[in-house]
C-alpha cells in the first residue's frame, strides 16, 4: 500500500492538480481560493485511476475530492465514447452514502461542480423514505453519476430501474459506516453486482482499526492519505460536568447566556429528542427535532430550515452526525454522549467546517464520566473538566461515579458468557455472508 501522509508536500493551486477548464471555471465561480490538503493530495491520484483510502476531518472538502476527478473522468469517457451509460439503465460513477440527507447533499454538490458541462453529465440521487416512482423515472435512460443509500438502490435494481454492470468508479462516503455491520449485507449484494475491474475510493473522517483491516480485501494497491487538517484547531472542544438530572437546565442556561446564532444538540434516541424539545419549551426555548421517526418531508423541511438559519436549536439523533454541511454552525452539544467514540468525531465535525471557528460541548454527569474517558482515549484527546457557573457539581459526584462504575461492573456478564451476556444476537446480524463484518457500530441505532 502506498502511503502519503500529512508530511507530503502538496500543490497550492487547483491548476496544478490536472483538472480541466470547465471544473476550474466552476471552482473560480465558487471562490475556492486553493485546494484543501485532502484535495491537493488525493485529486492527482484519483485522476490517475488509483484506488484510495482517504481519512480527513469532516468539513475538509472531501466531496470535491471525489466529485471533481469523477466528473473529469466521465467527461473524458463521453468525449471518446468509451462508455455509454445511456444505452440502457446503466451508471458509471456510483457513490454510496449512509443517510438520505447526505445523498441529497452530495448530489447537489456534484451538480454544482458540473455546471459548466452544461447538462451533459447527469446526476441522480436515490434514497428511502420517499416514493420510488419519481426515482425510477429519473433513472430512465441511465445516469452518469448515482448517489444512493444502499437499501433503496437494491430495491431499484430488483425492479430493473438501474444496473451496476458498467460502474467504473465506486465511492464509499462515510466509508467506515458503510463497511460496518448495519450495511454489511446490502453492501455485499451491491458489490457483487459491480464489475471486478473498477476504481474504489473510500472516504471517512474516522477509520477504526477493524474497518481498516477490511479495506485490504476490497481495494487494489490503494493510495492511502491521512490528513489531519489544520481545521481541527478551529474547533474548540469543551466538556462540562453537571449534576445528574440537571442537564436540561444547564443546556437552557448555556443557550440563553451564549446567544449562539444556532445550536445542534445530539441525543441518543428519537423519544429523547421529543422529550428534550418539550423540556426546553418550558424554558422558553423553541427547538425542532430531527430523527428517523419523522417523515421524509418533515426531515427535509427541518434540515433546510436549519441550514437556512431559520431554526435556532435543532435536537437530533445520530442521523445528523455524518457528513451534513451546515454553514457556519457555531456549536454542537452532546446532551447524551454518543455510544461510539467515532460518532463523537462525526458529531462535533458539524461545527468548525471548512476552516470556520467552531465549538463542541459535551455535558457529562457522573454516569458518563467513564464513557467520556473512553471517547477521549479512542480519539486521542484530553479535555479539562469544567463546570458551569451556578450549576456546580455536588462534591459527592466522584464517589457516585465510582459506585456507578462498580455497579456496572458487577452487572457485567460473567466471564465466558460472551459480550452479549449469553443472549443470542439478533438473527439479522448473524446471517451475514460477507467477511465485511464488524461490531464496532453495534450501538448505532438508526441507519438512514
Ligand atoms: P465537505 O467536506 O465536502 O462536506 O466540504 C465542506 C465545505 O467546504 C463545503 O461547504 C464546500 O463547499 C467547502 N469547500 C470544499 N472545498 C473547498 C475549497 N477548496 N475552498 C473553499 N471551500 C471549500
Amino acid at each position: 500500500m502506498s502511503s502519503d501522509t500529512t508530511a507530503t508536500s502538496f500543490t497550492a493551486s487547483f491548476d496544478e492538480l490536472g483538472l480541466i477548464p470547465p471544473l476550474l471555471a466552476r471552482l473560480t465561480d465558487l471562490e475556492y481560493q486553493q485546494p484543501t490538503p485532502i484535495q491537493a493530495q488525493a485529486i492527482p491520484s484519483v485522476l490517475a485511476g488509483r484506488d484510495l483510502i482517504a481519512g480527513a476531518n469532516t468539513g475538509s472538502g472531501k466531496t470535491a475530492t471525489f466529485a471533481l476527478p469523477l466528473l473529469q473522468q466521465i467527461h473524458a469517457d463521453k468525449q471518446s465514447n468509451v462508455t455509454n451509460t445511456r444505452d440502457g439503465n446503466y451508471v458509471a460513477g456510483l457513490i454510496l452514502v449512509p443517510t438520505r440527507e447526505l445523498a441529497m447533499q452530495v448530489a447537489d454538490s456534484i451538480r454544482s461542480y458540473a455546471v459548466h458541462f452544461n447538462g451533459a453529465i447527469k446526476t441522480v440521487a436515490v434514497f428511502g423514505g420517499v416514493s420510488v416512482n419519481a426515482q425510477m423515472q429519473a433513472l430512465r435512460g441511465g445516469t452518469d453519476i448515482l448517489v444512493a443509500t444502499p437499501g433503496r438502490l437494491l430495491d431499484l435494481i430488483s425492479s430493473n430501474a438501474i444496473k451496476l454492470d458498467r460502474v467504473k468508479t465506486l465511492v464509499l462516503d462515510e466509508a467506515d459506516r458503510m463497511l460496518s455491520l448495519g450495511f454489511t449485507e446490502e453492501l455485499s449484494a451491491l458489490l457483487a453486482l459491480t464489475p471486478k475491474q473498477k476504481q474504489i475510493l473510500l472516504f471517512s473522517a474516522t477509520f477504526p482499526e477493524q474497518v481498516r483491516a477490511l479495506t485490504a480485501e476490497l481495494l487494489n494497491d490503494p493510495v492511502e492519505i491521512q490528513v489531519q487538517s489544520a481545521d481541527a484547531s478551529t474547533l474548540v472542544q469543551r466538556v462540562f460536568t453537571v449534576n445528574k438530572g440537571e442537564k436540561t437546565v444547564v443546556l437552557a442556561d448555556l443557550i440563553k447566556k451564549n446567544e449562539w446564532r444556532q445550536a445542534l444538540v445530539f441525543v441518543n434516541s428519537k423519544n429523547g429528542c421529543e422529550h428534550l424539545a418539550y423540556k426546553l419549551s418550558k424554558h422558553d426555548i423553541t427547538a425542532e427535532v430531527f430523527h428517523g421517526d419523522k417523515g421524509q418531508g418533515a426531515r427535509s423541511r427541518v434540515l433546510e430550515g436549519f441550514k437556512a438559519g431559520e431554526i435556532e436549536v435543532l435536537i437530533a439523533t445520530d442521523i445528523a452526525a455524518r457528513g451534513l454541511d451546515i454553514e457556519k454552525l457555531p456549536v454542537v452539544i452532546n446532551f447524551d454522549l454518543p455510544r461510539s467514540p467515532a460518532d463523537y468525531m462525526h458529531r462535533i465535525g458539524r461545527s468548525g467546517r471548512a476552516g470556520e471557528v467552531g465549538l463542541a460541548l459535551s455535558l457529562i454527569d457522573y454516569e458518563d464520566y467513564h464513557h467520556f474517558k473512553i471517547i477521549e482515549k479512542k480519539n486521542k484527546i484530553w479535555l479539562e473538566r469544567e463546570q458551569v457557573a451556578g450549576f456546580e457539581v455536588d462534591e459527592a459526584a466522584d464517589e457516585l461515579a465510582a459506585t456507578f462504575l462498580a455497579n456496572e461492573k458487577a452487572m457485567a456478564p460473567p466471564a465466558g458468557a460472551g459480550k452479549n451476556g449469553g443472549k443470542k444476537k439478533p438473527k439479522k446480524n448473524l446471517k451475514s455472508k460477507s467477511s465485511i463484518n464488524t461490531d464496532i457500530w453495534s450501538g448505532y441505532s438508526e441507519p438512514e
